[in-house]
């Protein structure tokens, strides 16, 4: 019996963090390396959201707050949901916390058993499995193929369900393959979901706003009015509204399961800052408009980054519907070696190689339970991105 709790063990360290902090690392030394490896945007957050927090401080609201969100930021939540996907919420069904992953994190623990399982679209985002597992439930990976887009097919979630299943989670745009769903594609899931009542829905719609081409965003509640008594719809101010720093998620779903989520939380980080959720407030309730200005330059970048990527000598880069991220295959890499001597023998080498021998960063597919594939971040300036993708195809070209 060692120091450290036996959970621990059970767990990685969030591997997109940790590249990206390899990443700062490593420009601090004086290396020259473009990181694509954090997901978050490169623009600021918008002046009138900095002015409600600045405001908030002058006014003194600078105090405990309800431990799961002040009246006036479920309020701004609950209209949101009721404009933007036609949800209706009372207050007592919405949870604020610190980020997205304090409410999926909390969702998770709030429920969890031994034994329970909890059924991941794979490729997912890094902390999904590590929640559900330090949770002492078990990752149920439901693969999704590149021939399909990487979209989730109604017959692989089907045989993923078991009696033990508590959780299904469903992300799109999804990060990290930017994969997004039409209504009837998302329809086809819920009438897997229908026959199985004792399946609950953790949606995380953190992408929701990042849509290019006209997609429409369509979140599971909203295409299957029957599974509302069942899912826990979570979204969260940091990667539309440019607030990852900020700290600040939240979701919407049966009371019992809020209140429960509200009990761990009061055990653990108490309310979110309240300066925070005051920007919060004037986030949701402001203009909007910055929104589309932004998505026309990550569609910009994106269909750069698709198109060099595709250039490169084996790889194959998909263009994803939304997001900011592409997530393109190396396997035609796989056994070669490096212009430095070393061999690829998986997606962590060719990141690895590739970061030591052009200094730009990513973060491997293996990280994202579906390998051999890699993540790119372009939520970063379109100069940066044109020399990396120069550099990545240079990497490749020199694999022997
Ligand atoms: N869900 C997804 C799919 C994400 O990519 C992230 C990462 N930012 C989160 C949740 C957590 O977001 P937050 O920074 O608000 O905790
Ligand atoms: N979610 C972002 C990413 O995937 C930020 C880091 C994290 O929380 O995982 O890069």
């Amino acid at each position: 019996m060692g120091f450290f709790a036996d959970s621990l063990n059970r767990i990685q360290p969030s591997a997109t963090i940790a590249v990206a902090t390899k990443a700062r690392q490593l420009q601090a030394q004086g290396r020259d390396i473009i990181s694509l490896s954090a997901g978050e945007p490169d623009f600021d957050t918008p002046v009138n959201i900095k002015e409600a927090a600045i405001r908030a401080m002058r006014e003194g609201k600078t105090k405990y707050t309800d431990v799961d969100g002040i009246p006036e930021l479920k309020a701004a939540i609950a209209a949101k949901f009721k404009r933007e996907n036609g949800l209706a919420y009372e207050t007592s069904q919405v949870s604020v916390g610190t980020g997205g992953k304090q409410v999926l994190y909390n969702a998770l623990m709030a429920t969890l058993n031994p034994g329970d399982e909890v059924v991941i679209p794979a490729p997912c985002w890094v902390s999904y499995a590590d929640i559900v597992l330090l949770g002492g439930g078990k990752p149920v990976f439901a693969p999704c193929r590149i021939e399909d887009g990487y979209k989730l097919q109604p017959a692989t979630l089907e045989k993923a369900i078991t009696p033990q299943t508590k959780w299904f989670i469903f992300n799109a745009p999804c990060n990290p393959t930017g994969a997004a769903y039409s209504k009837g594609e998302v329809k086809a899931l819920t009438d897997v979901l229908m026959r199985h009542s004792h399946v609950w829905v953790l949606t995380d719609d953190m992408y929701e706003h990042l849509l290019y081409d006209g997609h429409t965003f369509w979140t599971p509640v909203q295409v299957e009015p029957g599974l509302y008594e069942r899912t826990l719809t979570m979204n969260g101010l940091s990667k539309a509204y440019c607030m990852t720093g900020w700290r600040l998620g939240y979701g919407a779903g049966p009371a019992p399961l809020i209140k429960a989520m509200c009990k761990l939380q009061s055990q653990s980080t108490s309310n979110p800052s309240s300066i925070t959720q005051w920007a919060a407030v004037e986030a949701l309730n402001g203009p909007q408009q910055f929104i589309e200005q932004h998505n026309k330059v990550f569609a910009q970048r994106r269909d750069l980054v698709v198109s060099m990527l595709n250039q490169a000598r084996g790889l194959k880069c998909p263009k994803p519907e939304g997001a900011f991220y592409v997530y393109p295959s190396c396997e035609g890499l796989i056994g070669k070696t490096s212009a430095k001597g070393v061999r690829i023998a998986n997606d962590e080498d060719f990141v690895t190689a590739l970061l030591d021998e052009e200094g730009v960063a990513c973060v491997h597919g293996a990280a994202f339970a579906m390998s051999p594939f890699f993540r790119i971040s372009y939520a970063t300036s379109t100069d940066a991105l044109e020399e990396a993708c120069n550099r990545i195809q240079r990497f490749c070209g020199n694999l022997r």
